[in-house]
């Protein structure tokens, strides 16, 4: 059965979420891109609102000619149930998942702003990168070789095998912006670019190589789509607060994908606002991440691994997160699904520029940054390649 919000209220008091007595009102929050998410208010300020998204059996923004399993919502509410296990600071509160009708019920986010949006209106990032890096090592060490032991880890990669969304980010992020395709679109002045990269025989090496790391390297339990629209901010109490939401393409696969992708995203916020803090940010990100390795490392399950693996493993995810990047932002400029922060300039034309410039320097030398996990390299390169437009 597929909730419209006028069932939602009687929805609710079914599963026990609100009391049966209580009033109020429901919306229709999502912005309608994969499913619908709605927010119930009760009229007694007492009683907790709620949020419920449910994954219609199509993709809700092209309808019932586009179908999609809605088995997504059941990954999604198994994969933040995880999340909240290892990074409960981070994540919504799972409240009730309904397995029949693909939908569950989590905290009411709506006193927050998606970190997107909230960039494009000038917002800092504060603490936000170190929270995401803390949710990302937390949880991928903990499902990793070294914090989670072979049974649990192949229960797990067993539960998390997510097929048909992988194959949308196959597609969408790690194949049609490399070649010519019927969605792809991109800004004129680019045309010239794009067409070179297409044809750079070490991007297409390299586009290879993060195909096959993101179909075989079953590192850890990963987001899958963690970028700025995933993240929603806002401050309770006096103080900064930072949620992950919408992990309906979980997976387990190569850790770099996660930071990859927010990274990127970082990137393209900074780019747009030429805002160097932003680019300061992707060292928080990447030392929470590191910490939270560090802080679980005393108690791995494989006395085995050692110290000297440690180091091997980060400076593999780190090159991961160059080349995932990379992908995402030739994505964000040259794919179907481009970013609202380039987009909405005046003109987007000489930022997406940028972007794309950088992702191609990526793509064909990772390290061009070095060969050290060195974020402060990357963030000098981003500044660089406006300057130099200037
Ligand atoms: P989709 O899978 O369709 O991309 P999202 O999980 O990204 O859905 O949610 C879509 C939008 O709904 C978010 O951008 C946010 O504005 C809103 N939203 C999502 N979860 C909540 C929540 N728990 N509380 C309030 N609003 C939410
Ligand atoms: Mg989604």
């Amino acid at each position: 059965m597929l909730l419209e919000p006028a069932e939602v209220w009687a929805y609710l008091i079914e599963r026990g979420l609100i009391p049966a007595t209580a009033s109020g009102a429901v919306r229709e929050v999502g912005d309608g891109n994969m499913n619908r998410v709605f927010v119930a208010v009760p009229d007694d300020p007492d009683i907790p609102s709620v949020a419920v998204k449910q994954a219609p059996p199509w993709i809700q923004k092209l309808g019932p000619s586009a179908p999609m399993s809605p088995e997504r919502a059941l990954i999604e509410a198994r994969a933040l149930r995880t999340f909240a296990e290892y990074a409960p600071k981070q994540t919504p509160t799972i409240l009730d998942v309904d397995e029949t009708r693909f939908a569950f019920t989590m905290e009411d986010l709506s006193d927050l702003t998606v970190l997107r949006t909230a960039l494009n209106e000038g917002a800092e990032l504060g603490r936000t990168s170190a929270e995401v890096g803390e949710l990302v090592g937390r949880v991928t060490f903990a499902t990793s070789v070294a914090g989670a032991d072979p049974r649990a880890r192949a229960a797990l990669i067993t539960q998390s095998v997510n097929p048909l969304l992988a194959e949308v980010t196959l597609q969408y992020l790690l194949g049609d912006p490399f070649v010519e395709a019927e969605h792809n679109h991109h800004h004129p002045s680019l045309a010239g670019a794009v067409e070179k990269l297409r044809r750079d025989p070490a991007v297409r090496t390299e586009l290879a190589t993060l195909r096959a790391a993101f179909n075989s390297n079953a590192q850890a339990l990963v987001h899958g789509d963690l970028h700025s629209g995933s993240v929603m901010v806002g401050v309770r109490d006096g103080e900064p607060v930072v949620r992950v939401i919408d992990p309906e393409f979980a997976m387990v696969g190569p850790i770099g994908l996660d930071l990859g992708l927010y990274v990127a995203n970082v990137v393209i916020a900074a780019v747009r606002s030429r805002n160097t803090a932003h680019l300061a940010s992707i060292a928080d990100c990447w030392e929470a991440f590191c910490a939270a390795w560090r802080e679980g490392w005393p108690d791995r399950v494989d006395p085995l691994l050692d110290d000297g693996w440690l180091v091997r493993e980060l400076r593999e995810v780190w090159r991961d997160t160059l080349g995932f990047a990379a992908v995402e932002m030739v994505r964000r400029v040259a794919g179907y699904s481009h970013a609202s922060d380039l987009e909405t300039l005046p003109d987007p034309g000489p930022a997406s520029a940028i972007v794309l410039g950088l992702g191609h320097k990526l793509l064909a030398d990772r390290e061009i940054c070095g060969s050290r996990p060195d974020p402060r390299a990357l963030a000098h390169l981003v500044g660089t390649s406006w300057e130099a437009q200037q």
